[in-house]
């Protein structure tokens, strides 16, 4: 039987993997999630322990993706997970493993998973979903047209993914003057001619709301062939649930072991492939849900009520990569804790994309949640900068204001006996100005990075207005097809 995936909201037909691949929101306006999850037994795992990343990723993605021919999909794999694409490791890690384990004390870890291209967490999955879309669109002969917003890491991820490849042209959306100046000089600097920077006169949540905005737009996203890579793409939470099993791995000795991860989190893709990894049988105690100053989660996690916030309420802090307010994966984990109810996903959804709040404490299901091993804890300026300071004093590890928000959580909830694993979702270079401030020293950047900010930049500064935005792409299609 070939893998299904169903819609949160219950409307949708059921799709196969390769199916929902290009595509963001299914039709209904929910979000696909596994039919049921796959299960790895105790004695599965007992032979995993010893497979290297590739083959990890492969053991894990065959049973997501399996109506792609398995040779396929190995290549594609082997391809991907290569230490030459993840070389911009911390000195004090080999980058051989792609996700190597750093430990600070015995049972406290951080999960490097910055060594990408652009040097966040984002890496790990977009590079594979590059060379996925290359693989899927040369086997249609279609072409495809991204659109994305990003807050500072999923723009530069995709971005260096997909430049340069044949069919597909990448719109991304990012908050003018909201990002650090070395993510905006690592997207706006890219020339390649299928790379389309718009500045939007906003915050992130403004550029969200126009991706699905177009995307609910049926015949302008048919025409057009728009596809999504934010992290409600499906692909991207698959590559992000093979890590967890290399943490696991890297930090236990035997599977009767459990471990504990800190997430800092956003828009809650990196946590939900967590709390997936958990489904199909990884030994996970506690999911710990990071946020910065922008709490929503660690809001609902504590009283059981989800109150998106609009753009008036997000600030802009020193963790920007976390600046959300509407955590749009949200909506796959609250589909398991109703019990997979697409009734009642949509009653309260309805409520959501309204930007109303809806309240669970009052279903008796909120009391459930700690079924599922999720806590949370929020960080601030004040509390990041000291994470930042103490980690460098103690250890003598440089960690960035993400990763920061993440250990600072951690340390609220580490139990002895159980591994904690802090996931570091970026490197500390491309933050410089808060690790100034932190600790009076410029991060180190890896070689070929260093002049970044004076390169010449390309991009266009729009209103958030979705008909301006739908105009700017069908002129720059028909221009491509010109010059093509
Ligand atoms: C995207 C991002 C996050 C948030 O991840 P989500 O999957 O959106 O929860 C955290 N830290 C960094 C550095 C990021 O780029």
């Amino acid at each position: 039987m070939v893998m299904r995936y169903i819609s949160t909201r219950g409307l949708a037909p059921a799709q196969t993997f390769t199916q929902i691949l290009l595509g963001g929101l299914a039709p209904d306006g929910g979000l696909y999630v596994p039919e049921t999850y796959p299960q790895f037994k105790k004695s599965e795992l007992a032979a995993m322990r010893e497979m290297d990343y590739p083959q990890l990723a492969l053991a894990v993605l065959s049973r997501l993706a399996d109506d792609m021919p398995g040779e396929d999909l190995r290549a594609i794999i082997d391809n991907t997970y290569t230490p030459a694409v993840y070389c911009n490791g911390r000195n004090d890690v080999s980058t051989v493993d792609i996700t190597p384990l750093l430990t600070l004390e015995p049972g406290l870890h951080l999960l490097c998973l910055s060594n990408g291209p652009t040097l966040a967490f984002k890496d790990m999955a977009m590079q594979l979903l590059g060379n996925l879309f290359e693989y899927v669109l040369a086997d249609s002969k279609q072409t495809l047209n991204i659109l994305g917003a990003t807050s500072g890491d999923t723009g530069s991820a995709a971005e260096y993914a997909m430049r340069g490849k044949s069919g597909i042209q990448v719109f991304m959306l990012s908050p003018l003057n909201k990002m650090s100046r070395f993510q905006t000089a690592q997207m706006y600097s890219l020339q390649d001619a299928n790379i389309h920077n718009i500045a939007v006169n906003g915050v992130f949540d403004d550029c969200q709301d126009l991706v699905k905005a177009v995307s609910n737009d049926q015949e302008f996203k048919r025409n057009y062939h728009i596809g999504a890579v934010n992290s409600i793409n499906w692909a991207r939470i698959a590559a992000q649930i093979v890590y967890y099993f290399k943490a696991y791995f890297a930090a236990t000795h035997h599977d009767e072991q459990s471990v504990s991860f800190a997430v800092p989190s956003g828009n809650f893709g990196n946590v939900c492939a967590g709390h997936i990894a958990r489904m199909m049988g990884l030994p996970i105690k506690q999911l710990i849900v990071a946020t910065n100053e922008n709490d929503v989660l660690d809001e609902f996690f504590k009283t059981g009520v989800y109150r998106p916030r609009d753009a008036a309420q997000t600030y802009h802090t020193s963790s920007p990569s976390m600046d959300i307010s509407k955590a749009s994966n949200f909506e796959r984990f609250v589909f398991d804790l109703s019990g997979r109810d697409s009734a009642r996903m949509r009653a309260w959804w309805a409520k959501v994309d309204r930007g109303e709040g809806i309240d669970l404490k009052s279903e008796a299901l909120f009391d459930s949640i700690s079924d599922y091993g999720m806590l949370s804890g929020s960080s601030n300026h004040a509390c990041r900068m000291e994470t930042i300071r103490d980690t460098w004093e103690k250890y003598g590890v440089m960690i960035d204001p993400h990763t920061a928000d993440g250990l600072k959580v951690a340390l609220e909830y580490f139990e002895p006996g159980v591994p904690m694993i802090v996931l570091e979702t970026a490197q500390p270079a491309k933050f410089d100005d808060a690790i100034q401030e932190a600790l009076d020293r410029t991060p180190e950047r890896p070689e070929g990075m260093q002049n970044l900010e004076n390169q010449p930049q390309r991009y266009t500064v729009m209103d958030a207005d979705i008909e301006a935005i739908e105009q700017f792409i069908m002129t720059q299609t028909h221009r491509h097809k010109l010059t093509e």
